[in-house]
């Protein structure tokens, strides 16, 4: 028997930790006021903005954890806002869920191309909403802190020796077939967009060939062999690394 006092478990999830922030940019009331009864029961902080201006200003002013941001939005609409947060130094990481109506199906994957890391469509049902916040978070969370060493269904990265492996066998990849790779695995299931995947393999500020990046992910998939459709194609967006085993 152990002689050292057991501290009792915490009474609540978010006990020790600070409350992760979610700004709300949403210019119908009835929304925010769901939202934010819903999220601060949940634990979280709550900040509202009623339009994009606004919303701009307090994400880059306060930087939440999280913003869930509205398509269409007086002063200054969703995509707009997004295409800003991207920009900006400070802005540039904060996960932004999006959220959308029906008739916008469209805007959908263009709002997901321009750098939103998921989207709820409206109506929504608020438990789903919280779920896919609190996944997204998590998601944040494990990604913040880069590891040297990243492994996932057999494929494993190592950054430091700059090598890769499928099922330990070696993988002889290009510079840029190697960091595309990284990126996705880091993330398995999230789905990269042509210029972001770009960004990670020439780096910033350099002329985007969109295309160019299909023929280094079918080089990748051949390198890959028979686990080649571990990278899956999202159409009408880019690519992502298979999230689980089938
Ligand atoms: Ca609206």
């Amino acid at each position: 028997m152990s002689a050292v006092a057991t501290l009792p478990a915490p009474t609540g999830i978010q006990t020790a930790m600070a409350r992760p922030r979610v700004l709300i940019i949403e210019d119908e009331r009835d929304m925010t006021s769901v939202l934010s009864y819903n999220l601060q029961r949940e634990g979280y902080e709550v900040v509202v903005a009623y339009d994009g201006q606004e919303g701009l200003r307090k994400a880059q002013m306060q930087i939440p954890d999280l913003i869930l941001l509205d398509l269409m939005l007086p002063k200054m609409d969703g995509l707009e806002v997004c295409r800003e947060l991207r920009g900006g130094e400070r802005t540039r990481t904060v996960p932004i869920l999006m959220l959308t109506a029906k008739a916008e199906e469209t805007d959908q994957v263009v709002g997901f191309t321009m750098g939103a890391d998921d989207y709820v469509t409206k109506p929504f049902n608020v438990k789903v909403l919280m779920q896919r916040i609190k996944a997204l978070l998590r998601r944040v969370e494990q990604s913040a802190e880069p590891s040297d060493v990243i492994e996932h269904l057999g494929v494993r990265i190592d950054r430091v020796r700059h090598k890769a492996s499928i099922k330990g066998k070696d993988l002889d990849l290009t510079p840029t077939e190697f960091r595309l790779l990284e990126c996705m695995l880091r993330q398995p299931g999230r789905a990269f967009t042509r210029p972001q995947l770009m960004d990670v393999a020439i780096g910033e500020g350099a002329i985007v060939l969109e295309r160019t990046i299909d023929v280094h992910i079918k080089t990748l998939r051949r390198k890959l062999g028979g686990e080649q459709e571990f990278i899956e194609t999202v159409r009408g967006v880019g690519y992502r690394f298979k999230e689980g085993k089938s």
